[in-house]
């Protein structure tokens, strides 16, 4: 069989995590035998609709690399792919229930079901919702009326006293009695247009959908849709709910818990290679202990046995480790193409004639500086704030800042008089050789190393915690990096800056 899966997102919101998991493992589950992944919009909700919600799912995607097979913008054999381009097919299928006597006309008013289920609710039924009024209007009397401009929805007719069997691809064999399934829901509404129920299920059929991987809050309408299946006499689609993702609390994730959009995610500075590797890993094992996958590992690797039944626990911590480790494999030419705008925003080169555009000179310092930061970045957003000293001259903190531990202001002065000595040798040397003057330096002197470095640190990057200092020496430069040592040492009060 070849599978056919699809994501099958209705457009009344941003994607989010949930969304671009079900998105991700059906790309991964028809990937993976060779199949087609299919995009549906599923626009049936005209009130809660918004354009913008298209255009974030198509950004999202591409902005994560994940390509379906047929959809909207690519078209295929089963268009058209947005429902509501496909409007006027739905309705002969409704009819063609009622013609079978699966599906009936019902011509209650708004106010009787508002009524009605207020009832049902308050007499707390445990079947809330319609009352099957119209259910046994005879069929001839109900289409005459419904010829005749007579409002009305057309509803299914569940076979009742029966039960329905689903067999969930995780989750197992499940039943449900037909008196428990939502009573008879609405297939058309007055206007003519499907409900999501009547849509999705005749999309699946018409798309040849093999395999229908879905969120699990979606469980409680497969008996419906199942029934629905049978009652045109179709084969229903292998199901298969994914399990939920909860944040740490154990409820729902949501954005009580942090971001949840990709949009979020993407402005946070988070890379999509951490993010899809991440979610992929949501409520699925691969190979025991390891967690960094490449798209195609995870192509290569999944199956519907590797999905697991119980929830996934969503761990914000954990998505930042990710990020960390895709920062590390970048290139420090990629590091800083993806770097480079968060710089620009945050006024890293300065507001000179143009301040959108570096200068050449700030690029290359810039490449340069990725590998003093890439070990330590999170974030992309982060990398302006690290490297701020490398692009405008720090100011000089207090004196105290200069002092190492157990070191007085004299003392100070000494050391970095000492280190001015080094920085010419280090500024033109790699980290090894620097580190050799330094150590060489630091043993003739009988100075332990982080003693003579450290007030050499605080005037070349400003403060005592920085990237690493062989390194900003030599991006700066030996004339740039004694400048700014006799800037210190003149404000530390130092006679000169000879020993
Ligand atoms: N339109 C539904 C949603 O927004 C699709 C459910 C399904 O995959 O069948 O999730
Ligand atoms: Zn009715």
């Amino acid at each position: 069989m070849i599978i056919r899966d699809r994501y099958a997102p209705s457009p009344t919101g941003l994607q989010h995590i949930g969304g671009i998991r079900t998105a991700l493992f059906n790309y991964l589950f028809a990937r993976s035998g060779e199949g087609r992944f299919i995009l549906r919009l599923e626009d049936t909700d005209r009130a809660r609709y918004d354009e913008a919600f298209v255009k974030n799912l198509y950004d999202t995607f591409a902005w994560l690399g994940i390509h379906w097979d047929e959809g909207p913008d690519t078209g295929g054999p089963a268009g058209p792919y947005v429902q509501s381009e496909r409007f006027g097919l739905y309705k002969k299928y409704a009819l063609e229930l009622v013609e079978k006597g699966r599906g009936y006309y019902c011509f209650c008013s708004a106010e009787r079901l508002d009524r009605v289920r207020a009832e049902r609710e308050a007499a707390h039924s445990s079947n809330a919702g319609y009352d099957r009024h119209c259910r046994d209007i005879p069929p001839a009397e109900a289409a005459k009326r419904a010829q005749t401009g007579d409002p009305c929805t057309i509803r299914l007719k569940i076979p009742l006293g029966e039960t329905t069997k689903v067999r969930d691809q995780i989750l197992g064999d499940m039943e449900w009695k037909n008196d428990d399934v939502s009573p008879d829901p609405v297939l058309l509404k007055s206007d003519g247009f499907p409900t999501y129920h009547l849509a999705n299920v005749v999309d699946d059929h018409l798309m040849e959908i093999t395999h229908v991987l879905r969120a699990q809050e979606w469980l409680s309408s497969t008996p419906m849709h199942i029934i629905l299946y049978n009652s045109f006499g179709w084969e229903p689609p292998a199901f298969c709910h994914l399990p939920m993702v909860m944040g740490q609390d154990g409820k729902k994730l949501s954005k009580r818990h942090g971001a949840t959009s990709i949009d979020e995610f993407r402005r946070q500075g988070y890379l999509p290679e951490a993010l899809l590797n991440y979610v992929a890993l949501l409520g699925a094992s691969y190979e025991e202990g390891r967690e960094i996958y490449t798209l195609e590992e995870l192509v290569e690797r999944f199956s519907l046995d590797k999905l697991n039944k119980a929830p996934a626990i969503f761990d914000y911590k954990k998505l930042e480790w990710y990020n960390g480790q895709y920062m590390r494999m970048k290139s420090d030419v990629e590091l800083a193409a993806l770097t480079l705008p968060y710089s620009i925003t945050a006024g890293l080169f300065g507001n000179g004639i143009d301040p959108t555009e570096p200068t050449a000179e700030q690029r290359n310092t810039f490449t340069a500086a990725m590998p003093l930061i890439k070990e330590r970045l999170v974030f992309l957003h982060e990398a302006p704030e690290k490297l701020g000293y490398l692009f405008s001259e720090p100011a000089i903190p207090p004196a105290e800042e200069f002092f190492p531990k157990k070191s007085d202001l004299e003392r100070t002065i000494t050391l970095l008089k000492l280190g001015r000595k080094l920085v010419k040798p280090m500024a033109e040397s790699n980290d090894e050789d620097a580190e050799a003057v330094a150590k060489a330096a630091s043993e003739k002197a009988e100075i332990k190393l982080g003693d003579l470095l450290m007030p050499l640190r605080v005037a070349i990057t400003g403060a005592r915690v920085s990237p690493p200092l062989f390194g900003s020496l030599r991006i700066l430069g030996a004339e740039k990096s004694l400048a700014r040592v006799d800037k210190a040492l003149a404000a530390l009060g130092a006679a000169d800056s000879s020993i």
